[in-house]
């Protein structure tokens, strides 16, 4: 018996409980909690569409994750073993609190930012390493697919095909086209917040930063072809490097189109993309037919983030899966030695929006990170990935979730010795 809770019900949430409900024989008792409470039922409806999940117990309900109070209520009463957080990374530090208040094990998929700050890194919730450990309790962070598989990939050709690894190149390339203008694949206001800060990798035991996009080359991505892609500073760069001190050089690409480009360069250029408050005087919402007494203003000043105010105007990642066509393909490069002889492996994944949109009614993207999610959640239910502290997904054994990402949608290909371009 398993009982678990997800918080979040967007794109990733949404594929990651179709895969929870394909998976009966390992989940029994869950719960999709959200802002929203209507977000929840209508993935609930979604599932019951598909006719899976159907011998599960599955509730929803309402939660700010930002409030400690309500997210220890909601666990006190529905005691789950494991929380599944796929909010935004802003809610991090609330969910992992009320986890080590109310005794339950925490996943996740992104790590912290705070809101007011477009930076990244791990050192707030290692923060908690001692805390859970104490506890006796499990934190697993990072289980999407970037970061997520691409530390499993990384931890398999460590245990599996090398002594040492040297160079680690993490490759993302989405192929696909939505035919939209312009769209992120993933929530915007945390998609623009991390393409539009500055690029940073490791080399010789330091990090060096570059300009927003400024490094960028032609790689050639299996099934789509040569694709620019841009040297981007990537989370899972940070735990990787302190996992595996024989690293020399650890980079990661992602890939753009001229068109995504000129518009974020438009974005940026005309303020869009700022995460201060800006003061707005803007129209009072009134409900239609209401009469203002005579001489009540008309208008209020508002305070607005314009990068939140975007995300409101924008496609919503999670309408783009229908016409959503073509591909993505992430992996990893890596250059080392085994048995005292210079290897390469690349070992990658590549997912198709319409097979995922089928399955789900979501894209590639949502798709490739929300099945990693289910899957560390299994591992955890299963007792393979168990034990207390804070953690990192190449922490644990690759193999088994190697295995789960075969079955579950996400088979990995293997290319030994060939040429890496890089
Ligand atoms: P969405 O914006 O679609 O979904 C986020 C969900 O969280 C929404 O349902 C939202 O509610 C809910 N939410 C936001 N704030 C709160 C709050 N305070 N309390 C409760 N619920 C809240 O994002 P995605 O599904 O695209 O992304 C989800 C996570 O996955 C993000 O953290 C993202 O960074 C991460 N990610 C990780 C990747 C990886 O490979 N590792 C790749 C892509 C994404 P509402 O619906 O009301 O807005």
């Amino acid at each position: 018996m398993a009982r678990i809770i997800m918080i979040g019900a967007g794109g990733v949430a949404t594929v990651c409980a179709h895969k929870i409900a394909q998976n009966e024989d390992v989940f029994t008792d869950f719960m999709i909690a959200s802002r929203r409470k209507e977000k929840c039922d209508e993935i609930v409806k979604s599932l019951k569409a598909k006719g899976i999940g159907q011998n599960m117990n599955i509730s929803t309900a309402q939660v700010d994750a930002d409030d400690v109070e309500q997210l220890k209520a909601l666990f006190s009463d529905f005691r789950p073993e494991l929380c599944i957080n796929l909010a935004l990374p802003y809610q991090d530090l609330t969910i992992m609190d009320a986890c080590l208040a109310c005794g339950v094990n925490y996943l996740d998929t992104a790590n912290y930012e705070p809101r007011d700050e477009a930076h990244f890194e791990y050192s707030w919730q290692w923060a908690y390493a001692d805390r859970f450990r104490e506890a006796g309790l499990t934190a697993i962070l990072g289980c999407g697919f970037d970061p997520g598989v691409s530390g499993i990939y990384t931890a398999y050709a460590a245990k599996h095909h090398f002594d040492e690894i040297h160079n680690l190149d993490i490759v993302d390339c989405n192929g696909g086209n939505h035919h939209k203008a312009f769209a992120t694949n993933f929530n915007p206001e945390i998609n623009i917040r991390e393409i539009t800060q500055k690029g940073l990798y490791y080399k010789d035991g330091e990090w060096i930063e570059t300009e927003p996009l400024e490094i960028h080359r032609t790689l050639t991505y299996p099934s789509i072809g040569p694709r620019e892609s841009y040297l981007m500073h990537h989370e899972e760069l940070e735990s990787l490097v302190k996992n595996y001190p024989t690293i020399r050089q650890a980079r990661f690409w992602m890939t753009f189109g001229q068109q995504y480009l000129t518009y974020l360069d438009v974005i940026q250029n005309i303020g869009m993309s700022r995460i201060d408050e800006i003061e707005y005087e803007a129209p009072l919402a009134v409900d239609e037919g209401t009469v203002l007494p005579e001489g009540h203003p008309t208008t209020a000043k508002v305070k607005i983030v314009p990068l939140q105010f975007l995300k409101a105007v924008l496609p919503n990642p999670q309408d783009l899966g229908e016409n959503y066509d073509g591909e993505t393909s992430i992996g990893c490069r890596i250059k080392g030695v085994k048995d005292g002889k210079e290897k390469t492996y690349y070992v990658y994944n590549n997912c198709k929006h319409q097979e995922a949109y089928k399955e789900t009614g979501m894209q590639g993207v949502s798709y490739t990170t929300g099945v990693p999610a289910m899957i560390g959640a299994m591992m955890f239910v299963k007792g393979l990935w168990r034990k207390p502290g804070v953690w990192n997904v190449e922490n644990f054994d690759p193999d088994p979730f190697m295995e789960q990402l075969n079955q579950q949608g996400l088979p990995w290909v293997e290319v030994f010795d060939g040429d890496l371009e890089l």
